[in-house]
């Protein structure tokens, strides 16, 4: 069976959920006391999808607010479009941009509307899905469709 490797580096303000995206995605459980990631951690997993084993290389990061202090105090949707922003002025070129709208099991205290953030993902043509890490919510399929979007090498 083909094997596709799939480098996945996670971004954005510290409390949006990036861990426990992370965290749901390898290990299928939610821990609401995850420690703070310090400075970058890296997991590794493995999925059959369609006759194709997909080996995605994940680092989650953090600190970045060190980097950028200058953002840190906007709203995380307007901090995304910063760090989108940079992935293109400093990322690889063709790199695959996810936007994970997390915390969607939240109803009450939505900060983004779901048509302002498909519409600027659409802009920027990433992809764009709301998630919820603690529900196990379009976790796997975030992922599933940054390795649809990834062209194949061979
Ligand atoms: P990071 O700093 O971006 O890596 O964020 P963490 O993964 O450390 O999560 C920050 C806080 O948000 C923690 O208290 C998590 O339990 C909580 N959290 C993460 N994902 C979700 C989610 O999907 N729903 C809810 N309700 N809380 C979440």
């Amino acid at each position: 069976m083909a094997l596709r490797e799939l480098k996945v580096c996670l971004l954005g303000d510290t409390g949006v959920g990036k861990s426990s995206i992370v965290w749901r995605f390898v290990e299928d459980s939610f821990d609401p006391n995850i420690n703070p990631t310090i400075g970058a951690s890296f997991m590794t997993k493995t999925v059959q999808y369609q006759n194709e084993l997909h080996k995605f290389l994940i680092w989650d990061t953090a600190g970045q607010e060190r980097l950028l202090s200058f953002f840190v105090l906007q709203e995380t949707f307007s901090t995304l479009k910063n760090w989108v922003k940079e992935l293109r002025q400093h990322g690889p070129p063709n790199i695959v941009v996810a936007i994970a709208g997390n915390k969607c099991d939240l109803i009450d205290v939505r900060e983004v509307m779901e048509r302002d953030a498909k519409d600027y993902a659409d802009s920027i043509h990433a992809i764009f899905v709301e998630t919820s890490a603690k529900n196990a919510i379009n976790i796997n399929e975030l992922f599933i469709e940054i390795s649809r979007r990834i062209p194949s090498t061979d």
